[in-house]
């Protein structure tokens, strides 16, 4: 097996150009599990884990760029002001895969159970990808992930990073799992206001063959704000029905299957009740903020 341990990104894409099948290596929190159990044995690897350029951030004009080399630990410690993400980066895992798992491996093992998917789904995020000569490709997460464990990632490029623009207003990451920690999604749930576009995200993980989005339950709920006036005053009551109804239209957005986690009825009725929690959470926290 060739290994290549470049020390900046252009090296990187360099190799990357010349030795397109190099597998990237970054946490190898996913890819050496495949290689122990011999479901993979690439003939070259390509480590990107220590290039400074992919383990950085930075703000640029109302949007925000999270390097692909970004591990949960970091954003758990660092990215406070994103919420959602740091509420999934801490249900990855283990300390220890947390330390080594990165974004860009979740990006790129593209499972439908990557936890920290639904969130750059309800972020609507884009997924910048990079080659040698430092051109870059921008594509919504959606044309990105483009089914399971499936990306448009081309085999000259790299995961450069993922961006999305900053907005305001309370959201939330939840997950369903067979125990407390250390666990894959049997269903997961990002929910997203935003306060100044006055829209409602939601995306569904664990639940279908990629990360899905609710359109149907986002606009009903975005709708049921602007009746009742939530938009403005953040105390106005909201019709009883709201939540139930909203919930239902989660579900009716999954689109699951029976598996060794859980049964598709199980993950149905999961996003009914995460959808619920999640919406019911979010205007409180608006009630508190005032
Ligand atoms: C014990 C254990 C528990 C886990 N628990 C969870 C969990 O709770 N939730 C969850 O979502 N995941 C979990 N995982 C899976 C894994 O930790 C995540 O998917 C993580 O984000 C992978 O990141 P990594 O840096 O380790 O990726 P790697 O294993 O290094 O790479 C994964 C894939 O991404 C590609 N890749 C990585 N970086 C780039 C790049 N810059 N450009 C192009 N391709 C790239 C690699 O080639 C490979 O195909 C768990 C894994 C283990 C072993």
């Amino acid at each position: 097996m060739r290994i290549h341990l470049p020390r900046t990104l252009d090296e990187a894409l360099e190799i990357k150009a010349t030795d397109p099948e190099a597998v990237p290596l970054a946490g190898g929190t996913d890819l050496m599990v495949l290689l122990n159990f011999d479901r993979l044995r690439p003939a070259a690897m390509l480590e990107v884990s220590r290039l400074p350029e992919l383990r950085a951030w930075r703000w640029e004009n109302g949007t925000f760029l999270l390097g692909a080399g970004v591990t949960y630990s970091r954003i758990v410690s660092s990215l406070t002001e994103f919420k959602p993400l740091v509420e999934a980066s801490r249900t990855v895992g283990s300390p220890q895969i947390r330390n080594r798992a990165t974004i860009g491996g979740n990006l790129g093992t593209a499972s439908p159970a990557g936890d920290a998917l639904p969130v750059l789904a309800a972020y609507d995020a884009e997924v910048v990808l990079i080659k040698a000569g430092g051109k870059t490709r921008t594509l919504p997460w959606h044309q990105f992930l483009v089914g399971p464990k499936r990306n448009a990632l081309a085999p000259d490029e790299l995961i450069l990073g993922v961006r999305w623009t900053v907005t305001r207003g309370p959201g939330s990451f939840s997950k369903i799992g067979t125990r407390n920690a250390m666990v894959i999604a049997v269903a997961g749930l990002c929910l997203v206001m935003d306060e100044g576009q006055r829209q409602l995200r939601v995306a569904l993980g664990s639940v279908g063959p990629t990360i899905l989005r609710a359109p149907d339950a986002e606009a009903f709920a975005s709708k049921a704000l602007t009746g009742a006036g939530a938009w403005e005053d953040p105390r106005a009551a909201l019709p009883p029905r709201v939540l139930e109804e909203f919930g239902e239209r989660v579900a009716a957005a999954a689109r699951p299957i029976d598996d060794v986690r859980g049964t598709a009825a199980y993950r149905r009725h999961a996003c009914r009740v995460l959808g619920r929690r999640a919406l019911a959470w979010a205007l409180e926290d608006r009630k508190l903020r005032g």
